[in-house]
């Protein structure tokens, strides 16, 4: 069994090793500076987006997000001067919504209170709206270089297999021991490097299910290799099946345009656009059903397909109707009435996507 990390003045072996496969191995990614160019200026803000962006999503999948975002937004001023409306049209197909109205409002309050400039202290980071201890010490270990350790999932896998942890990582008390393994390996200078060769290492190598321990730099230090263990560390996370949810979706139709609202800035799709959306009120809807509970006017509702669509802990069926409207239509949040190729300029999530590519084939 190989020393722990503690054992072998981890600081120096663990740094010097990482950093040399780092510089031969990472991936040039558009928001770190090109290989050649490694000690370009970082711009704070590329990291700033690039870490919202990162939260909970594949690198794969962020990049041509991230392109786009930036040619839109290329200064924190043009993101804090946007509307919300234009900021979530952009993260349209992400997902995680939340994240884009918590990027935009920590933008605002940078503009505001620190004349622009992303702060560098992880404690005033994590003042801003969502903004947690990782996504403090990634924006300010990669653009600062400041001394904080980080602790995602990727990292968190990396830490598990070289220390033989076996506890569950999601559990509070593995967490803040992970964290305090993060601290202590952190090297006093090049800590931004450290931190991103610790995540390209858990990302690239140190993977889920097939960690390609012969290619790694840090095997000679790793107990879960040394002891065969490190497909099963950590321990995968119990499965729970997952809610099924039925949502009617109504397309209102008038003259030609659709009704669409804006979802409440709380819940699943936070500030995106839809199409009528309601929990089923029996099983199936009727004019006299819609006009006493939602004080609807409208045509005999024509079933026209079904929607479904998978989240992590949640699976949703949208059964899609259409119906014409006769009079007003109650509502207390902010609607539309539109045609379908004015849809584009509106935030919608992929499901509600869908229902207007049915719309416009019928
Ligand atoms: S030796 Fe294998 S299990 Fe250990 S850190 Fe490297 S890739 Fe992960």
């Amino acid at each position: 069994m190989p020393p722990t990390l503690a054992e072998v003045n981890p600081r120096f072996n663990v740094a010097r090793r990482l950093l040399g496969w780092y510089a031969r191995h990472r991936r040039d990614l558009p928001w770190r500076p090109p290989r050649d160019h490694s000690h370009a200026p970082i711009n704070p803000y590329t990291i700033l987006v690039s870490e919202f962006m990162l939260q909970q999503t594949q690198v794969a999948t962020v990049i041509p997000y991230f392109r786009r975002f930036m040619d839109r937004f290329p200064t924190l001023q043009a993101l804090a001067a946007a509307k919300e409306r234009q900021v979530l049209r952009l993260w349209q197909g992400l997902g995680y919504y939340r994240r884009a109205r918590n990027l935009h409002a920590a933008a605002k309050k940078i503009a505001a209170d620190f004349a622009g400039r992303v702060p560098h202290d992880p404690a005033i980071l994590q003042t801003m709206p969502g903004i947690g201890r990782y996504t403090a010490g990634a924006v300010a270990s990669l653009a600062y270089g400041a001394r904080a350790p980080i602790v995602d999932g990727n990292v968190a896998r990396v830490l598990c297999r070289l220390h033989l942890i076996r506890r569950d990582p999601r559990r509070p008390q593995t967490i803040r021991h992970l964290w305090q393994i993060a601290e202590q390996l952190l090297p006093r200078t090049r800590v931004g490097e450290f931190n991103s060769a610790l995540m390209e290492l858990g990302a690239t190598l140190c993977t889920p299910g097939d960690p390609q321990c012969p290619l790694c730099p840090l095997r000679r230090y790793c107990r879960a290799a040394a002891a065969g263990l490190q497909r099963s560390i950590p321990t995968p996370r119990p499965s729970r099946p997952t809610p099924l949810v039925r949502r009617w979706t109504l397309c209102l139709s008038r003259r030609g345009r659709w009704l669409i609202e804006q979802r409440p800035p709380q819940g699943r799709w936070p500030g995106m656009w839809q199409f009528l959306t309601i929990p089923p009120l029996g099983p199936r809807p009727t004019p006299s059903q819609l006009r006493s509970r939602l004080g609807l006017r409208i045509s005999p509702p024509r079933h026209i397909g079904q929607i479904r669509r998978a989240l992590t802990h949640r699976r949703y069926v949208f059964d899609i109707f259409t119906a014409d409207v006769d009079g007003t239509i109650p509502s207390v949040r902010p609607r539309r009435w539109l045609r379908l190729d004015q849809l584009h300029v509106y935030p919608l999530s992929r499901p509600q996507q869908q229902i207007a590519q049915l719309l416009a084939a019928l």
